[in-house]
């Protein structure tokens, strides 16, 4: 999470998208979550948040814009609620005026509310003097959603519990990625519903068992970008592939254009692919351009974290 201190009344923080080289459903936890495990990937794709004191006038209230249709700019926005559980929790008692500037696809698999939630958190830190600990944000944002906590620490990490339990893991070596995202946004509770008819709920009846991640740890421990392309897996991929025909277009595209692999990114549609390549990603990109598909060319980043 970069954060550029413009003055004492507003910061800048970037938001960085993820995505999973690895997503399973290992059960079922109390309260009816999923328990899942995942192996998460912070990349340099990210949304700009920028937070400004509003002393005196808009006293305690939270007001955000946005520069795309269709983000929600009430308390449905995740970044709005961030501000607020940091004021409850700290006594913070200023209004806040938070601008995104977008350019993580929504509803995408990317985690972009996340994303955005997790540099609020960072931010108003910042601006009010870092009263709280990592750990202690990354508590406030577990209660916000299961990737936020994730995004506040960033790098590579596998998590399990609802995915927001982080523990270290081998780091994803240098690569390039082109992430692209086309067509109708997936909700994630629809995804985990086809899930569920596939699995018998992943209730005590499902025959369902989680594939690991040890050949993934491997691959990743030795740096071994082309094994870690193949042992890549996404249980959401073929149950919502099969309903996104232009994300198939797209993973197939990357594939031909020499991807070493390609794959659907948490409950999709967006898909990435992995090149050891600037220019075979650069030109990937561009045949999905011919395509009228745009996508981005980033890199994987080590941590969410830092000051610039
Ligand atoms: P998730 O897997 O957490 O459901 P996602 O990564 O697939 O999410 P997001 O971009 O986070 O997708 O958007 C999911 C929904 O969250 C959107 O449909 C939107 O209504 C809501 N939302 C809340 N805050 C934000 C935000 N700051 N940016 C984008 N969407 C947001």
């Amino acid at each position: 999470m970069k954060m550029k201190q413009a003055d004492r009344a507003s910061v800048l923080v970037h938001g960085y998208a993820k995505i999973n080289l690895h997503l399973d459903i290992t059960g079922r936890l109390d309260g009816g979550y999923h328990s899942v495990e995942t192996v998460m990937q912070t990349v340099s794709l990210s949304d700009d948040v920028i937070l400004t004191r509003t002393q005196g006038m808009n006293k305690g209230g939270f007001s955000l814009l946005c520069d795309v249709a269709g983000v929600p700019t009430d308390e449905r926005n995740l970044a709005v609620r961030a501000a607020k559980l940091f004021c409850e929790r700290t006594g913070v008692r200023e209004g806040v005026e938070i601008e995104i500037r977008k350019r993580i696809p929504m509803a995408a698999g990317l985690a972009g509310g996340s994303a955005d939630a997790a540099a609020t958190l960072l931010g108003m830190n910042q601006l009010y003097g870092e009263p709280l600990t990592i750990e202690e944000l990354c508590a406030l944002g577990s209660a916000l959603g299961a990737d936020v906590p994730f995004c506040i620490v960033g790098g590579t990490a596998y998590a399990d519990g609802r995915g927001d339990v982080l523990h270290d893991f081998p780091k994803m070596p240098d690569c390039f990625l082109v992430v692209a995202c086309a067509g109708e946004g997936v909700s994630t509770p629809w995804a985990y519903g086809r899930l569920d008819r596939l699995h018998a709920d992943f209730g005590e009846q499902s025959d369902y068992r989680p594939r690991g991640v040890e050949v993934l740890r491997d691959a990743l421990a030795h740096a071994d970008l082309s094994r870690m392309a193949s042992a890549m897996y996404n249980i959401f991929e073929s149950p919502v592939l099969a309903e996104r025909p232009v994300a198939v277009q797209i993973r197939q595209t990357l594939l031909d254009a020499g991807a070493l692999g390609a794959m659907m990114s948490g409950s999709g549609p967006s898909v990435f692919g992995v090149f050891d390549d600037r220019e075979v990603a650069e030109a990937a990109a561009g045949k999905l351009a011919e395509l009228n598909l745009p996508s981005y060319v980033c890199h994987p980043i080590e941590t969410a974290e830092g000051v610039c």
